[in-house]
């Protein structure tokens, strides 16, 4: 059977990475011939790039899956992703669900599509230890086709793959592979198409950035200089990066530099040097405090968010405290709070002194008060100062600190940047007038 022209649709769960995969893949599907619609579209295949980060993310994919079988009951579901990786026996037996890709498999979903008849109910997911899911190389390859393209004005660059570090917790090492980089040229390449279309911000992405590495002589710092010096508008923002792998070079670049947007998202994870080795993080809290200052000398009014992971087996009140007060010492005004929840396979699951729901939900609850405060605090210090704004809607967009400002404007202003003086603070959100 013939799939071309047949219309396909979209879903995404979990990160930014999920997120970059599939806006290349829609136009990959596009040049192809496909019809992409819209997620609540009655299509003839949905894809949904799955995430088992959690069990509340795998339960989110699941209601996808439900959700798409509702919308389009006659079509075909293809999964991948990490749930997919994970589940792809259990996920098989799901009414509707045609095929399970794995994540190495996933740059190749189109052919997959074109022999879906071949392919019916079946899976094609290597194993996580596949030579090319463990070996440092770059499986993925430049083309007008991949270009990993929004329909809003951010667009989100892969940049690595996998993840070495095996935390504890995290199951993503064991269904991403290890670390890869992808080459600098191919990431300049498809940066300067997606300048040339119009993006006026990219989001390097990846699962563990900081260790991107071309070759010895070219780390992350080196690809951000390389690409600030082949483009003249986009700016660029970093995704989430491990404490350790921040270098003072790189703080440097990011205080000279007027389109590397003025944010770290650094994963702090606990506020307990007992919690933080049985997590087996690569750093204590003086080495994460000693960062994140030498990070403000440099920009004092940067942003800097991070994540929070509530209820990690053995965390007792004093644990927990602990990370209270160190997450209100260091202010952090972007915080992402998750309940730890047991993921098959990871060391953690075995460990002693599981933590019960109830003190997990009383405890989220009170950290999520502290991190609503801490935003309202952080925003505050910006009335009547300016910010460079990147309008994604006709009146609101985000600052290059991440601070979400709207106008008042009788002009469409999306994906304009403008400078914006702050008049007004709610909560979390500003609300400005243009300057310029
Ligand atoms: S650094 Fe830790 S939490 Fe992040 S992907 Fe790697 S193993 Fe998971």
């Amino acid at each position: 059977m013939n799939y071309k022209n047949k219309k396909v649709s979209f879903r995404v769960l979990g990160c930014r990475l999920n997120q970059s995969e599939v806006a290349s893949l829609k136009n990959q599907f596009a040049h192809r011939g496909y019809r992409v619609v819209g997620s609540d579209d009655v299509a003839d295949i949905t894809i949904i790039n799955s995430c088992a980060v959690t069990t509340q993310a795998e339960a989110k994919t699941r209601a996808e899956i439900t959700a798409a079988a509702k919308v389009s009951p006659k079509g075909k579901i293809i999964l991948t992703g990490c749930y997919a990786q994970e589940k792809k026996a259990d996920l098989l037996n799901l009414k509707n669900v045609h095929m399970v890709i794995g994540n190495l498999e996933k740059t190749r979903l189109v052919e997959f599509v074109e022999n879906m008849d071949q392919w019916a109910n079946k899976a094609e997911v290597a194993d996580v230890n596949d030579p090319r899911l463990v070996q440092s190389h770059d499986y993925y390859t430049f083309s007008q086709d991949s270009i990993a393209e929004t329909d809003r004005t951010r667009a989100f660059v892969k940049i690595q793959d996998g993840c070495n570090y095996f935390c504890t917790y995290c199951i993503i090492p064991f269904l991403r592979g290890r670390v890869r980089s992808r080459k600098s040229d191919e990431i300049l390449q498809e940066v300067m198409a997606l300048e040339q279309k119009g993006y006026k911000e990219i989001v390097l992405s990846g699962i563990n950035i900081g260790t991107y590495k071309q070759d010895e002589d070219f780390d992350l710092t080196a690809l951000l200089r390389s690409l600030l010096e082949n483009t003249s508008t986009t700016r660029f923002r970093l995704s989430s990066i491990e404490p350790n792998l921040i270098t003072g070079e790189m703080i440097m670049l990011m205080k000279v530099s007027t389109r590397l947007c003025n944010y770290f998202h650094i994963p702090l994870q606990h506020g307990s040097d007992k919690i933080l080795k049985l997590m087996n993080r690569k750093y204590n809290l003086d080495d994460f405090a000693e960062v994140i200052t030498k990070i403000r000398r440099a920009i004092p009014n940067i942003a800097i968010g991070t994540d929070a992971i509530v209820g990690f087996p053995g965390e007792d009140e004093e644990d927990f405290q602990g990370m209270y007060d160190f997450i209100q010492k260091y202010e952090f005004p972007f915080l992402h709070i998750f309940r730890y929840s047991k993921r098959d396979g990871t060391k953690a699951a075995k460990m002693p002194h599981q933590v019960r729901d109830i003190d997990k939900k009383n405890r989220s609850a009170k950290l999520r008060k502290l991190g609503d405060q801490l935003q309202e605090n952080y925003i505050k210090k910006f009335l009547n100062k300016e910010l460079d704004v990147l309008f994604e809607s006709p009146s609101g967009g985000n600052s290059d600190n991440f601070v979400y400002v709207k106008v008042n404007s009788d002009k469409d202003l999306t994906n304009e940047m403008k400078k914006v003086k702050i008049t007004k603070v709610f909560k979390s959100q500003a609300e400005g007038v243009i300057i310029e």
